[in-house]
């Protein structure tokens, strides 16, 4: 049993999803709020007062004015494509031949791999990403290292190879049987091993033949309790790509059904050009949609439906799709949430933004039980935001009535300065 320690400051915590209900029931703050922290989980959470009262020999740490909560998910990322974020010019196809590919290429390199996972997760956690999910390259050299370094840092993480044995160039390609047999190695090695979990990659239909979907839809059988991870409907000529590669399909969705890459536990990134029979069947089997806003704007892809989607009932998690997506800060993130409801008439509230960072990715990733909120039993990944990080934000923040109007501009204008300390597992990892 570790010594407790009690961290003081504003807590934010969510008891209910405020898509279903007004963000006051959803929500609660503390402005002299309390987190007690000890073997890695919270402990419980209440009034700075009472846990003092309660815990008169736990260690104190006190954040001042600092908002506690959650440490965010992104439910869907390229860690190999940090080198490449924002590069100029290109649509979806031309984008991942220009800069993705030549640069996936070098993942064969175990200490390339291993130097840009370091890089990657020094990134996201001084962006108080505490959990991401990320598709790797087809290297197995490139799983390691993810998985090696999240490791090392006690974080827990979703990782998987990325198959592709078709229409990818030479040295990036595997075959049906090496991405299964790769697949499947790296599955039995790092899933549950700590805080890891595998995730079966297929990249997306255009890059795997029937016989590699076959195989990785196999693997998902025999393994699932494991998440499968892929990419669906982002841009229009990718939709007519697919289609003109599998003639016989009903529709995007299919290519993945039909081969047994559908089902609860399926992470199906972008999902921007749905079908009527498409969402139906995503929600009837209650797979789970990634909105990855920052990449749709940056490659042009569209404006993903946030209100209609959820007025369905989709099980739906928020996501930087780096180096696709512009940004590692999942406030950056969520401000490109905001603007594309708004570009389609329909803003979300700041809670809703801030849930879909946390605990809507969480239940996403159907790991809501763990992580994604501030409450006893979770494992306390998490955050302390300065509501004043710059002097912009400052002077809104301090006109603010309530806290989600103090909160909303660092949503809109914040970065990794806003993140003032990080922790894992309750251990410091920032500040
Ligand atoms: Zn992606």
């Amino acid at each position: 049993m570790t010594d407790p320690e009690l961290l003081l400051g504003q807590t934010l915590s969510f008891r209910a999803d405020p898509f279903l209900v007004p963000p006051q029931e959803a929500a609660t703050y503390d402005r002299h709020g309390a987190v007690l922290v000890s073997d890695g989980k919270v402990q419980a959470i209440g009034s700075a007062d009472a846990l003092r009262a309660a815990h008169p020999d736990a260690k104190v740490t006190d954040y001042g004015d600092g908002l506690i909560t959650a440490g965010f998910v992104d439910a869907h990322a390229h860690y190999p494509q940090t080198g490449i974020i924002a590069s100029w010019g290109k649509r979806l196809i031309d984008w991942l031949n220009s800069y993705t590919f030549p640069e996936e290429m070098r993942f064969g390199d175990p200490a390339y791999a291993a130097e840009a996972a370091k890089l990657y997760f020094d990134l996201t956690l001084s962006n108080g990403t505490t959990s991401t999910v990320s598709f790797c390259t087809i290297h197995p050299e490139s799983t390691e290292a993810f998985f090696a370094e999240a490791q090392a840092r006690g974080l827990r993480v979703v990782g998987g190879k990325t198959c592709m044995d078709r229409n990818a160039p030479d040295g990036l390609r595997d075959t049906a049987q090496s991405g299964y047999d790769d697949s499947k190695r790296l599955l039995e090695k790092w899933h549950g091993r700590g805080r890891l979990s595998y995730a079966i990659t297929p990249r997306f239909s255009p890059t795997s033949t029937v016989e590699q979907l076959e195989a990785m839809g196999a693997l998902w059988a025999e393994h699932p309790n494991c998440l499968m991870q892929t990419h669906l409907s982002e841009q229009t000529d990718e939709v007519e790509w697919v289609a003109g590669l599998f003639p016989d399909a009903r529709d995007y969705l299919d290519t993945y059904e039909t081969y047994g890459l559908l089902g609860p536990g399926g992470l199906y990134g972008h999902a921007i050009y749905l079908t009527e029979r498409e969402r139906a069947r995503l929600k009837e089997v209650d797979a789970s949609l990634v909105h990855c806003p920052t990449s749709n704007t940056f490659i042009g892809s569209g404006l993903f439906d946030m209100a209609g989607l959820m007025a369905e009932g989709q099980r739906i998690g928020l996501a930087t799709d780096t180096g696709g997506g512009s940004s590692f800060s999942m406030l950056r993130t969520m401000a490109a949430a905001y603007e594309i409801g708004q570009l389609r008439g329909t803003p979300m509230h700041a809670a809703q933004l801030y849930w879909l960072a946390t605990q809507g990715s969480a239940r996403a990733i159907r790991m809501d039980n763990l992580i994604g909120n501030l409450a006893p039993g979770m494992e306390a990944d998490l955050i302390v935001l300065d509501l004043a990080s710059t002097p912009a934000i400052a002077q809104r923040a301090a006109r603010a009535g309530d806290i989600w109007e103090a909160l909303f501009p660092t949503i809109m204008m914040g970065d990794d300065r806003a993140i003032r300390a990080v922790r894992i597992a309750g251990v410091s990892a920032k500040g």
